[in-house]
């Protein structure tokens, strides 16, 4: 039976990078066999515009019944107006809690072809793969009791509450897991755990979880040495697991050292594997209409689609060498060219990964 798979290709740059995705999509139902079917829908400040909610119910819908979503950017400054709960990014968090998507992959990857991109040593980053698995729904973000109170002698306090139950932490070392099954098998799981209650427990849950994953090798990582050691030495990981504060600040330090937010792809899943797929920036609203946007992270967001939701492996290591294989060939959109390469635009770019899936 074929998969079901939504397009939500919403603001900006959206469109044009995910024109060029459905391309890799089409080529692969052509060429391999790939048993899918697309439908499209409107989310963020096209939502707005065509139903007037940034996640509208046609939409809502949509997402439900599909096997996997594939998202391009929402955002634009002509929205910025709108009353807070009609804004294009109120459309993000509400498909995420609508699917509930706990948990956030956000790998850095970076192939020695771009390896002179980052700020660190090529030595250091080149033919880095790492897979951050950030909890998306609890923790400290969602905790209560949250607010600023006043004190009796008159000062303010501001306090939030960082809190996970059992069942939020074992789910998300599970998904852990079962990613690491199709990598390196190793897990990294990184708290505060000489500090931290809630850490302690994390800790024990991740333990008992890592029991029924006998292939798989699991350490432990206090977060402050976590972010020495991924500057450091980043290739040592495998797939990191940690709560969503410690998960957004290191995978935004796990971005850099790749060093180009154009070929960053990230998912969001949920228990069934259902999953969102999308490029970790924004719909770079002042580059949109352009046809300079790199499409290579939504690309690369749809051989993770196939990985984790779809399961083809096979089919995403292809999708993951004509990436490569169109790197080496020396073609570079405008955020990634260095003098002594091709520059090319949106539609060449993902012309040639489509070339090279077919070659
Ligand atoms: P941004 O990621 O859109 O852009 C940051 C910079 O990176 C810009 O200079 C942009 O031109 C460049 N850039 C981003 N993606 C690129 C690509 N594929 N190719 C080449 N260059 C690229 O972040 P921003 O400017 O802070 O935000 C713009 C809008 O996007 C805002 O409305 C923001 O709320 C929204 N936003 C959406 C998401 C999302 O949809 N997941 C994430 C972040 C920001």
């Amino acid at each position: 039976m074929s998969q079901n798979i939504l397009v939500l290709p919403g603001d900006g740059i959206g469109p044009e990078i995910v024109a060029e995705a459905v391309k890799v999509l089409n080529a692969l139902q052509a060429d391999y066999g790939l048993d899918i079917e697309l439908t499209e829908g409107a989310i963020g400040g096209a939502g707005y515009d065509a139903a007037g909610h940034p996640y509208p119910d046609t939409t809502k819908e949509l997402a439900r019944k599909a096997d996997a979503i594939l998202l391009g950017a929402v955002g634009g400054y002509e929205y910025d107006k709108l009353p807070r709960e009609l804004r294009p990014e109120r459309g993000l968090l509400a498909i995420r809690s609508d699917l509930d998507l706990f948990s956030n992959l956000r790998p850095a990857i970076l192939t020695e072809e771009l390896a002179d991109a980052s700020s660190l040593k090529p030595e250091i980053v080149a033919g880095l793969d790492i897979m951050i698995v950030r909890e998306l729904t609890g923790g400290i973000y969602f905790g209560k009791p949250r607010g600023i109170r006043t004190l009796d002698n008159g000062e303010r306090e501001g306090y939030n509450t960082l809190v996970y139950r059992e069942s939020e932490v074992e789910r998300i070392a599970r998904s852990a897991f079962e990613i690491a099954m199709k990598r390196d098998k190793r897990v990294c799981s990184v708290d505060k755990a000489n500090v931290l209650e809630v850490s302690e427990l994390w800790r024990e849950v991740v333990e008992s979880v890592a029991d029924d994953y006998p292939q798989v090798e699991l350490s432990h990582m206090y977060v402050d040495n976590a972010a020495m050691q991924l500057v450091k030495e980043p290739k040592q990981f495998d797939v990191i697991v940690t709560k969503n504060m410690f998960g957004d600040i290191l995978s935004d330090a796990a971005a850099m050292l790749t060093g180009s937010i154009g070929m960053l792809p990230s998912a969001s899943l949920n228990a069934k594997g259902v999953g969102m797929y999308e490029p970790i920036h924004g719909s770079a609203p002042d580059i949109a209409g352009q046809g300079i946007a790199n499409p290579l992270a939504t690309i690369m967001s749809v051989s993770m689609m196939l990985r984790y939701s779809l399961d083809q492996a096979e089919l995403a290591a292809k999708v993951d060498a004509a990436v490569k294989s169109v790197l080496q060939q020396g073609l570079r959109t405008a955020d990634i060219f260095v003098e002594g390469f091709e520059q090319v635009g949106t539609a060449t770019m993902g012309d040639a990964v489509v070339a090279a899936l077919k070659g």
